[in-house]
């Protein structure tokens, strides 16, 4: 669900100032009767219509891409840096990132136009699984490793439990490499569970989120959800 006056701005009819004062001036349809309340918000399905003409709305597009890192989880970015919708010149909709991967996180990232997707995918209650691979510093111990299974006390609250896998390591370099996965979507999370047992996370990249995965795709990689995956998603 989304503000009217966003949607309309958003199709590109109109700033989103004067998409108010046409709401306000009884110039906006939703279902057939006039909307002149500026806080309402339509869904998808609702049929909008301003000043009689009904409101071309962009045909939804899902992606699945391979972020790589040293790229923003946002359209634009005020220092210059990459952003994802640099990897995406082939369309010019609407598309933005569902959640964030940090600039330095690697990994599978949703990307859509569909504002109701993302926010349900993003809601707690939906409470997705991702599971990262992350490379820490030293060893973490098996009891170090239950209390990011049983949950953790960050700045922000305890962590819902986490499932955790020691998969290797290196005795020479003190390193290891631990898999999580966790279905919250704090800030900077896994890098602070992680910095909560005394192990820094040094590389950290998504590999799984929900039933999908990076299989077939190499960093920087896009490629669309079928139609049967995006509704399992939902
Ligand atoms: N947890 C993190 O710390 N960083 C990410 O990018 C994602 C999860």
């Amino acid at each position: 669900m989304e503000r009217l006056q966003k949607v309309i701005a958003h199709a590109g009819v109109a700033s989103r100032r004067k998409a108010e004062e046409w709401i306000k001036e009884g110039r906006v349809k939703v279902n057939g009767k006039v909307v002149k309340e500026l806080g309402i918000k339509v869904s998808p399905n609702d049929r909008v219509e301003v000043n009689e003409i009904p409101l071309e709305r962009e045909a939804p597009v899902y992606f699945l891409f391979y972020k790589p890192r040293g790229v923003i989880s946002s359209v634009k970015d005020d220092k210059g840096r990459k952003v994802v919708t640099d990897f995406f010149p082939f369309t010019d909709k609407r598309i933005y990132p569902v959640g964030r991967l940090d600039y330095e996180t690697s990994g599978l990232l949703l990307v859509t136009n569909d504002g109701e997707f993302a926010n349900l995918l993003t809601h707690p209650r939906h409470a997705i699984d991702k599971t990262y691979v992350a490379k820490v510093k030293g060893i973490p111990s098996k009891e170090q490793l239950r209390k990011l299974d049983k949950g953790i006390k960050l700045e922000d609250g305890v962590t819902a439990p986490a499932r955790t896998k020691l998969l290797s390591s290196d005795n020479q370099k003190q390193t290891s490499i631990v898999e999580i996965t966790i279905h919250e979507g704090k800030n900077r999370q896994v890098r602070r569970m992680f910095q909560a047992i005394g192990h820094e996370v040094l590389k950290l990249k998504r590999e799984k989120y929900a039933f999908l995965t990076l299989q077939g795709l190499g960093t920087g990689d896009i490629r669309e959800l079928t139609p049967h995956e995006v509704k399992q998603l939902r």
